[in-house]
């Protein structure tokens, strides 16, 4: 945990402008960290911001704060899936891992941004909604959420988390490109009900002509989206060919 020995403070006010989430506060003439809006990122310890070395780690015994830690800071590597950043390659490596195949939507949808952060409270009603129009959820070998998620099938969250402020988190599953809709719809009104901002990122495979049907699920429902692509030529051999 980051917190500013008052002692060592002299309330110049430096470190506020790194802050990712505008957790350090002015009180007087000394700063403060906001512990319940710090999301753990260690920006301002890294970047040896404090002329007066005010700044200091204290070691996080907390399970949730590691958790908060790992999520927020992105050199730290997560210990289960063994990625750094938020812990998860979404299905950014789809084309040999197979995690989505054809007839499959992957749902991948990236929570918070620097500036705003994520409560896990928020992460949790986007995860129960996906989960209540049909998502088949990712499960923890694959996405760090899930570790906090003990049914997958309501994308609950255990109620100690809720109130972790993290800089981003992403919920990600799948489901068939049948209910695709119901899926879509959920998220519309869920976004109005949220305290943060999210993207959402649809993986499909195309088909043999290059189409991709979920494109007309977006313009029916009036959801605009960037045309993006990525080819990993010769990055790995296929494992899927579903
Ligand atoms: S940069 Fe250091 S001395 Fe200046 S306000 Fe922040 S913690 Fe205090
Ligand atoms: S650890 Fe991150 S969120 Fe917390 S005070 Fe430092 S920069 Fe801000």
């Amino acid at each position: 945990m980051a917190i500013i020995n008052q002692e060592k403070c002299i309330g110049c006010k430096i470190c506020q402008t790194y802050c990712t989430v505008d957790a350090i506060m002015a009180d007087g003439r000394k700063c403060y960290i906001d512990q319940e809006r710090c999301t753990e990122c260690y920006v301002c310890l890294r970047q040896k911001v404090c002329p007066k070395n005010a700044i200091e780690p204290i070691e996080l015994n907390d399970f949730y704060k590691q958790f908060q830690h790992v999520m927020s800071d992105p050199v730290e590597n997560h210990g289960v899936t063994g990625v750094t950043g938020r812990g998860t390659e979404e299905v950014k490596t789809n084309d040999v891992s197979g995690r989505v195949i054809k007839g499959e939507v992957g749902i991948c949808i990236d929570m918070g941004r620097p500036g705003m952060g994520v409560y896990l409270r928020d992460a949790e009603k986007v995860a129960m909604v996906c989960a209540s129009a049909g998502v088949k959820l990712a499960n923890s070998d694959h996405t760090p959420l899930a570790a906090l998620m003990p049914d997958l099938t309501t994308g609950k969250l255990v109620d100690e988390c809720h109130n972790y402020h993290l800089l981003s988190v992403i919920v990600e599953g799948k489901c068939p490109e049948a209910i695709l809709p119901d899926v879509l719809l959920a998220l519309k009104q869920v976004e109005k009900e949220i305290d943060t901002v999210f993207s959402l990122g649809l993986i499909i495979r195309v088909d043999e002509n290059g189409n991709a049907p979920v494109l007309d699920c977006l313009h029916d429902l009036a959801i605009s989206y960037p045309h993006r692509g990525k080819v990993n030529v010769g990055l790995g051999k296929p494992l899927s060919i579903a």
